[in-house]
């Protein structure tokens, strides 16, 4: 899937009327199956999701504010950020003053709309441009908002590419934001992408994408899943990929997990070919469904990677963030490091060596003449007794990368090679 195709899919699901639950996520759902076969979870209204409760499902059909003229002056038609999410259904008319209150602006981009939301509480709300909210007339509106509030369920999806192992790596998107392209849109662009290039690929740990609304979902697939969770050995929420910053990597909770480690490597090396600087962060209790993962009963070792981060880019959550922020190539970029960091997760594994009396005698094993196949025989052999050094069971191939200093690519098929001599052995 290529990065045309990316910007495609987030065209094609910006003008979706997202929310935590509700018909938007489900078309979203869907819309992604056209790609790779997302099974669509449904889990109930009231169903335990950990220590929260999965809420009513809202759908919202209409929504407008009338001037006395008639006229319409707001209109879900124009922007699914016009209403508040989660709001109730409404139809009265109101003073200038008391429709004020139920009004939501940015005085300092008094242009855009913002997102907002009010999921666990009751209430309902407009959000529109500040210039627009500055100049409404004192006279009398009418407000009308067509929404269900109702039983009914939390949709999510789930994808399992199985490896040859019971170990599993994780990919986790949120996808409860309704028009709003870097946060949100990109993430499942990626995410959508690297599915579709990992299928039908062999490979030693299974992989799982997971479409989730935000905090909410990821409970309750973690409610449903507890069993699940200890096999995850590395994992990824994706998350504003498409804007023009450079890729900020957030650490696991644990900070020096195999995907810490790994995601540290590959910017590193990205860096070193001139490919772009980028950031590294520490893990905090605030951002996306991270933080759930990575909760003390599953310390799943889940980091995140992104370009701006949560709340620190201008357009963050109003009508600013839009399409125009995306770019296919930062879209190709990110895709191409998450690949590298699940392809580097899947080919690291804990060794010993078969041969661990001394250094094993090669020439007898005819693993020169293999030298010969290409790449760079020097370099390989290197770190093959880099390999055969480390090998006693305690080190896995990271281990030896890093302390080696060579590439972990180099690593990987001095051991591949190694293996199929019977020097070495899963350990
Ligand atoms: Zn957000």
């Amino acid at each position: 899937m290529n990065g045309a195709e990316m910007m495609a899919l987030a065209e094609e699901l910006y003008p979706l009327c997202r929310s935590i639950t509700g018909d938007g996520v489900r078309e979203t759902l869907r819309t992604l199956g056209r790609w790779n076969p997302v099974e669509i979870v449904e889990v109930p209204t009231g169903s335990p999701a950990c220590d929260w409760v999965v809420p009513r499902e809202w759908n919202l059909r209409e929504a407008w504010v009338k001037s006395s003229s008639g006229e319409k002056v707001v209109d879900l038609a124009d922007s699914t950020l016009h209403v508040v999410g989660y709001s109730v259904p409404v139809h009265e008319k109101l003073s200038r003053a008391e429709l004020d209150a139920h009004l939501h602006s940015i005085p300092e981009h008094p242009s855009w709309i913002p997102w907002r939301n009010s999921y666990y509480e009751e209430g309902w709300g407009f959000c529109l441009p500040h210039a627009q909210r500055a100049a409404l007339p004192d006279e009398e509106y009418e407000v009308y908002i067509d929404a269900s509030l109702e039983d009914g369920h939390l949709s999510y999806g789930e994808l399992f590419l199985p490896g040859r192992r019971d170990e599993e790596l994780l990919v986790s998107v949120h996808v409860c934001h309704p028009s709003l392209a870097n946060d949100n849109l990109s993430g499942i662009a990626v995410s959508t992408a690297v599915a579709s290039m990992l299928a039908g690929r062999d490979r030693t740990l299974g992989v799982r994408f997971l479409y989730v609304p935000g905090t909410i979902g990821s409970l309750a697939w973690l409610e449903r899943n507890r069993e699940r969770t200890g096999r995850v050995v590395g994992g990824l929420t994706l998350t504003c990929l498409g804007d023009a910053a450079g890729l900020t990597y957030k650490r696991s909770f644990a900070g020096d997990a195999d995907v810490d480690r790994v995601a540290k490597a590959v910017l590193a090396d990205r860096a070193a070919q001139g490919l772009g600087e980028s950031e590294l962060i520490d893990f905090y209790p605030y951002g996306y469904d991270e933080r759930q993962y990575n909760a003390p009963a599953f310390r799943m070792p889940v980091g995140s990677l992104m370009r701006s981060r949560h709340g620190r880019f201008d357009e963050y959550h109003s009508s600013a963030d839009d399409l125009s922020l995306l770019s296919v190539e930062r879209l190709e970029e990110a895709r191409d490091v998450v690949l590298e960091i699940l392809g580097r997760l899947d080919r690291n594994r804990r060794y010993r060596s078969l041969a661990p009396e001394g250094e094993p005698q090669l020439g007898r094993r005819g693993i020169y003449r293999a030298l010969g196949g290409g790449g760079d025989p020097a370099a390989l052999q290197y770190a093959m007794l880099w390999l055969l050094q480390c090998g006693d069971g305690s080190h896995s191939l990271l281990d030896v990368a890093e302390r080696s200093e060579m590439p972990f690519g180099q690593i990987a098929d001095a051991a591949d090679l190694l293996e199929e001599h019977a020097l070495i052995d899963r350990s």
